[in-house]
């Protein structure tokens, strides 16, 4: 037998279609008189939108959420938050926007109404990561988990199909990786084996109609159950070499965790069949994985993304120079050699 714990679920959740309408009161309910909502430059929209809805208890909108979360944004944020006498953020869009409003949390203590529009998987978590000076740190803190997040189906309607897949491809990541994960629990992995044919079953369907209300539900249910796996247990490879190559070599994130997946599962399955048995039974393994990701239209190549085959020894060397937990052992050779398939697209198996 293997013994767990079960860290509890410290976020409030609240699915369904036109929740939009239910973020006043989500606010209300905390005791806060005033939010400032946080967007990126692109949904300011649907920012401005929000505001409008909760009307007096709006303090404005920042709209500068950027990828990465760069601190200076933040602390700008922080700044507009503190002008607008708000004690609350409402984040609404992708992992950008729900960084900055992370950040914001963790500097002033304020409490997060999060509405996620895509996969990525922040919401659940207590992992906020900064980009400052070039670097990219990486924290965990309790203080940094949302309070409330909303899931609003009618949102990531619009979501493009090409974002829709990598988006998707990175939360299957998350709970990939919490399958074998040292510190998972029976949670986690329950709901890491409901994602897998959630996403498996709603993606082929969201392609051909990206409005389908039905499909887009369980790839955002299949995506809460990704970001609870990532906020209860550690990762391992795929999300240090994703973590690598968006922080040091500016590779976009979502497409990078898409074009990794399939290798990094390929190199860990010899020491972790049982765990990643979920998978097998998914997509028949890791060369089943890349041929759904391909099916989708997903990128396949790391060359694609910009990053020059000269980088990838210095990316293997940036990837070994920390020890962290994995199931089958490595060193540069071996990273380099997974690098080497990614970037020119080879399917595995
Ligand atoms: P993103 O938030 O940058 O969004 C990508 C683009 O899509 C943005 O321009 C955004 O405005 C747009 N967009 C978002 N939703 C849309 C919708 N429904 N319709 C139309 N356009 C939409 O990208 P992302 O992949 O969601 O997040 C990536 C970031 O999140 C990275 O910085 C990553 O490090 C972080 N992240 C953090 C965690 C964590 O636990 N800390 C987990 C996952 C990702």
């Amino acid at each position: 037998m293997r013994a767990w714990a079960f860290p509890g679920l410290a976020t409030r959740v609240v699915f369904g279609a036109g929740t939009l309408a239910r973020v006043p009161e989500e606010v209300a309910r905390l005791g806060h008189a005033r939010a400032l909502v946080l967007a990126t430059p692109g949904q300011r929209a649907a920012g401005e939108g929000l505001a409008a809805r909760l009307g007096p208890l709006a303090a404005g909108v920042f709209a500068e959420a950027a990828m990465h979360t760069p601190v200076a944004v933040s602390e700008r944020a922080v700044a507009a938050l503190r002008a607008s006498g708000a004690t609350c953020v409402v984040s609404v869009g992708g992992g950008s926007t729900i960084g900055l409003g992370k950040a914001v949390a963790a500097r002033t203590g304020a409490d997060q109404v999060v509405i996620p529009t895509t996969y990525a998987g922040s919401e659940m978590t207590d992992i906020l990561g900064e980009t400052a000076a070039g670097g990219k740190a990486t924290r965990r803190d309790e203080a940094i988990r949302p309070e409330v997040v909303v899931y609003d189906v009618d949102l990531t309607l619009s979501l493009p199909v090409p974002l829709t897949v990598c988006s998707a491809l990175n939360a299957v990541a998350h709970g990939v990786e919490a399958l074998f994960a040292p510190d998972r629990n029976p949670v986690v992995e329950a709901m890491a084996r409901d994602a897998l044919s959630l996403f498996r079953d709603a993606l082929p369907r969201i392609k051909a109609e990206p409005r389908d209300r039905e499909a887009r539900a369980d790839a955002l249910r299949a995506a809460w159950c990704c970001s609870t796996a990532l906020g209860q247990a550690s990762m391992a490879l795929h999300h240090k070499l994703a973590h690598v190559l968006g922080g040091s070599f500016g590779l976009p994130h979502a497409e990078t965790h898409a074009v990794l997946l399939p290798h990094a599962t390929a190199f860990n399955l010899p020491a972790a069949r049982a765990e990643l048995a979920p998978v097998a039974a998914a997509f028949g393994g890791a060369g089943g994985l890349w041929d759904w990701a391909a099916s989708l239209g997903a990128p396949l190549r790391l060359a694609d993304l910009g990053l020059a085959e000269a980088d990838l020894d210095r990316a293997a060397d940036i990837a070994t120079q920390d020890r962290y937990q994995n199931p089958r052992p490595f060193g540069a050779t071996d990273v380099r050699a997974l690098l080497q398939a990614a970037w020119e697209g080879r399917r595995p198996g």
